[in-house]
């Protein structure tokens, strides 16, 4: 696996942005969730949090950026249910209340759709308020856009910072590496939104933050109807077989991706044989 770029715990981003690594660094987290301190007065907004076996940790550096910022969260935002967004929402409301207790912090988040097969419900763990689609969420020196982008979770929300084009993109699309979807059709109609909101930069939910955001969304959307054509394939070349199973799909498409990787296996030490023969017949010459 590619060498994660490595990313420190806190970072400003940008004038109103500062980026909080969630402490939880793994497989599927890669360098740790990010979580997003936005604004510039005393009351911000913070998107995601982390999980819960890391808060202790997390809420640590938060508590940290709040003090040295002489703020507080007046809008805490959740991009999806997933437990590394929103595993520590209570250690954090809980650390707010012991730094101000006048100002009382709202939880956003979409709710997930009758047919959501997955059945944990860690949403349920604290209260909070339902988003609106195009809904606007402002403090001193930000303002965001409420996007709602179902795809990889059937709550998902991205949030748009429309006067600075900066894209926060929650597990739609990471900094590094490409993200899982629970449902194509709606991921693909999302990537294909976020293309028409012309973001300057993205802000992912993991990894480092994209600078040419319009290359890699075409990527995803490229690499996604690939991945789909393939199905379609499988399909069509076992029609006969009226018993095929998902998981006789997903073999079909390993053991092409298998013999895919092993042709570029091939050709990259083919090709490096023809650069070392290059490079021998030059200094045969020199
Ligand atoms: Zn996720």
């Amino acid at each position: 696996m590619k060498k994660l770029t490595h990313l420190p715990l806190i970072t400003r981003l940008s004038k109103n942005v500062i980026r909080i690594l969630g402490c939880n660094k793994g497989f599927m987290t890669l360098q740790g969730t990010n979580s997003y301190l936005v604004g510039t007065g005393n009351r911000r907004i913070l998107i995601d949090t982390t999980e819960k076996k890391n808060a202790n940790d997390y809420i640590k550096l938060l508590h940290r950026v709040l003090e040295e910022e002489k703020a507080t969260i007046e809008h805490l935002l959740i991009t999806h249910w997933h437990f590394d967004h929103l595993g520590a929402v209570n250690s954090v409301l809980n650390m707010l209340k012991t730094i101000n207790t006048e100002i009382k912090s709202t939880v956003w988040k979409f709710s997930r759709t009758p047919n959501d097969k997955n059945s944990r419900n860690m949403e349920n763990l604290f209260e909070w308020k339902q988003l609106r689609d195009k809904q606007i969420i402002e403090v001193e020196g930000a303002k965001l856009d409420v996007e709602y982008t179902p795809g990889h979770a059937t709550d998902h929300a991205s949030f748009m910072m429309e006067d600075e084009k900066i894209l926060f993109s929650g597990d739609c699309i990471l900094g590094e590496g490409t993200a899982v979807f629970e449902d194509l059709n709606a991921y693909i109609a999302t990537l294909k939104k976020m293309l028409m909101m012309k973001p300057k930069v993205i802000y992912p939910g993991h990894g480092p933050i994209i600078e040419n955001p319009e290359n890699i969304i075409n990527f995803y959307i490229e690499n996604r109807l690939k991945r789909e054509n393939d199905i379609l394939n499988i399909l069509e070349q076992n029609a006969k077989n009226n018993t095929l199973s998902e998981l006789d799909i997903v073999n079909h498409l390993y053991t092409v991706m298998i013999i895919f990787s092993l042709y570029l296996y091939l050709l990259e030490y083919k090709m490096c044989n023809r650069k070392f023969d290059v490079f021998r017949k030059f200094h045969q010459r020199i």
